[in-house]
């Protein structure tokens, strides 16, 4: 199948909504998904960036801030992650923040212009007097004018409903990988679990947030399942995170090959076409990308990236460096 076939049958049959609420997106087969990867460069990114022209301000770019509400000592394997408390990695624990803390950084956020304000907590999932907390730390940052995600692991039937209640937006709970690749990088939840969390949230009114990892040592043919994945969620998520693995010592993928960075910006690119509404966010390792991947990532489709000098435990591009770069660009902030 060639991409202009993939791309017009795209842009006629999406009719979703940014609020998930009338999407009967067209089925991403990951033949399909393969066969955009596989597009000369030039073609792929002309693409994404027509679809991108479509549907998003060309030049906007939505800062969300991530802060990490509890820190370390998490049971589960995720092979990336340094807060899993099996690997030595010199991540200090830290115990759940105050709510005054929590809303103290939201301010700053706020005030440095960030518009989404992300809480992450490495649990498995959250215990009931956890999600009390959350609750509470959700209704003051909203209080603040701000919208909020969370991110919490594994969600028990009625504890989204609870968020949702206090006004959380967005719930973020990545799928990481194609299904195939999974078990390589996790094995102390299954791919159903996350899919059932995403259930939890969609069935709750919470805006997904649903992304996954690029340069696990995964084929380009499992970075095509992972965008497959994506892209057929009924409805595909709002908020699309595209993660580079940020290599960290003492985690199982610390040595990973490195992954050709345009591998990156392609893996963008075919989010941005087979989710045209999403805001599709460039989430972890841009610290190690250059401001040419950068750039080439907001041509391919990226609308979104995090802003802060801290991304839950890995270090982040300061916001100074940020700034420059969206000016060079000509790039807003959406708010
Ligand atoms: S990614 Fe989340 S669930 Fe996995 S080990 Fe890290 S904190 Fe725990």
């Amino acid at each position: 199948m060639n991409l202009d076939t993939l791309t017009t049958r795209e842009t006629q049959n999406d009719t979703g909504s940014i609020a998930g609420k009338s999407q009967h997106a067209p089925f991403w087969s990951v033949a399909d998904i393969l066969a955009l990867l596989d597009a000369p460069f030039n073609d792929l990114i002309y693409r994404a960036q027509t679809v991108h022209r479509q549907y998003h301000d060309p030049n906007g770019v939505q800062l969300s801030t991530l802060i990490s509400v509890k820190t370390g000592g998490c049971p589960e394997d995720c092979g990336y992650c340094p807060q899993a408390a099996r690997y030595h990695t010199g991540v200090k624990n830290q115990n759940m923040l105050s709510l005054d803390e929590v809303v103290g950084a939201a301010a700053a956020a706020k005030a440095k212009g960030a518009s989404r304000f992300c809480m992450g907590a490495a649990w498995r999932g959250p215990k009931q007097r956890d999600i009390e907390k959350m609750t509470e730390m959700v209704r003051a940052v909203k209080s603040l004018g701000m919208e909020t995600c969370a991110t919490l692991g594994l969600l028990k039937p009625g504890q989204a409903q609870q968020l949702g209640e206090a006004g959380l937006d967005y719930y973020n709970h990545n799928l990481d990988t194609a299904p195939e690749f999974y078990e390589e990088i996790i094995t102390t939840r299954q791919y159903q679990d996350r899919l059932n969390t995403l259930r939890e949230v969609r069935d709750a009114g919470i805006n997904v947030c649903c992304g996954g990892i690029v340069g696990m040592g995964e084929t380009r043919q499992s970075r095509a399942g992972l965008i497959a994945q994506l892209a057929n969620l009924n409805p595909y998520p709002e908020s699309v995170p595209i993660n580079h693995l940020v290599q960290v010592e003492g985690t199982p993928l610390y040595g990973t090959a490195a992954l050709d960075p345009l591998e990156f910006v392609r893996t963008i690119a075919a989010a941005r076409i087979t989710m045209p509404k999403a805001m599709v966010r460039i989430s972890a390792g841009r610290q190690e990308m250059s401001d040419a991947i950068q750039a080439l990532c907001f041509i391919a489709g990226a609308n979104s990236i995090f802003y802060g000098d801290k991304l839950l435990t890995t270090d982040n591009p300061e916001t100074d460096r940020d700034r420059t770069l969206m000016e060079k660009l000509g790039l807003h902030a959406l708010s």
